[in-house]
């Protein structure tokens, strides 16, 4: 039978197949062949298993996946965890007030929607509050989509980019991203809080689920703070700045990381704040290279 792992504990893969759900193992063989359990699949995989009695089943095959968000490995930073399998789309959450909208946040998730090759959408909750300038994020070529769980405003468009779409919801808490799931599907947002909430054991690997949210699917995770940079590194995060890369070609020398180097054309012809959040997450992949 074929399926979709929607949660793992330890060793179950809970697998989704139409409306049935199925608790899978792998076959010992496999796990011998793949190393370590926990990197057998991701949740967002799509298997083939082999149904057993009460609803237990064999993963046979793991689908080549087509898209993939990652991160460092927790306990083993220099291998690749894939957090879902299979993402069509990445979304950040932000709130127009109360807290304001973090430049830094969003500029962050898209260098990693460009590093996984995923779009990104900013929702900019909490518009009846304010109205904040997003308009280089516009330019840049970012869908903006403004949204209140308070008065409704945006939720039926929000549900339409989530539909038919494995989605995965980012955002730091307090942006009003409860209210907003609440507002898409109020039975189903109790099941994703519920996962928000129980936050990231180092060893669990239960911490992020998919759940069908619009239509669509929805990866919650506990929190973005534990997503890194996967694939980035100082040398090429400036190619992770697709706005930056349009301008690079007038750029006087190639590759130039438009820091110091004379004849650039992205410094001082990008948004301020853009530019130096490029700066300061540059710093940062410079410090963790040194502490890794
Ligand atoms: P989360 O931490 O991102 O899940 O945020 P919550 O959904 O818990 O919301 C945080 C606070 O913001 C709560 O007091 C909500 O009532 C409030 N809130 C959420 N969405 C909106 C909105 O669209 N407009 C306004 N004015 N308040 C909101
Ligand atoms: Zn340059």
């Amino acid at each position: 039978m074929n399926g979709r792992i929607f949660k793992i504990a330890a060793n179950d893969y809970e697998v989704h197949a139409g409306e049935q759900v199925w608790h899978c193992r792998f076959r010992g063989k496999m796990k011998l062949e793949r190393g370590n359990a926990l990197k057998l699949a991701a949740v967002g995989d799509y298997v083939e298993f082999v149904p057993g009695d009460e609803h237990q089943g064999t993963i046979e095959k793991v689908v080549e996946r087509r898209s993939r968000l990652s991160r460092h490995d927790v306990l083993k930073p220099s291998k690749e965890q894939v957090i879902v399998a299979n993402v069509d789309v990445l979304f950040v959450v932000q709130a127009a007030k109360d807290p304001d909208f973090n430049l830094g946040i969003v500029d962050k998730c898209t260098v990693m929607a460009a590093a996984n090759r995923l779009p990104l959408v900013i929702v900019v909750n909490k518009s009846d509050l304010a109205q904040p300038d997003v308009s280089l994020y516009e330019k840049a070529g970012y869908k903006v989509i403004r949204t209140s769980a308070r008065t409704g405003e945006g939720v039926e468009a929000l549900r339409g980019f989530l539909k038919d779409k494995t989605s995965v919801l980012m955002g730091p808490s307090g942006v009003g991203k409860s209210s907003l799931l609440n507002a898409l599907d109020p039975e189903l947002a109790l099941k994703v809080g519920a996962v928000s909430k129980r936050g990231e054991g180092r060893h669990t690997t239960t911490w992020v689920e998919l759940v069908p949210m619009g239509g669509g699917l929805i990866a919650d995770t506990p929190g973005m703070e534990f997503f890194t940079l996967w694939g980035v590194t100082p040398e090429n995060l400036k190619d992770h700045f697709l706005d930056f890369v349009d301008l690079a070609d007038g750029c006087r020398f190639r590759n130039c990381s438009h820091i110091k180097e004379a004849g650039c054309a992205v410094k001082g012809h990008v948004a301020e704040s853009r530019y130096e959040n490029y700066l300061d997450l540059l710093d940062k992949l410079i410090s963790q290279r040194r502490d890794r």
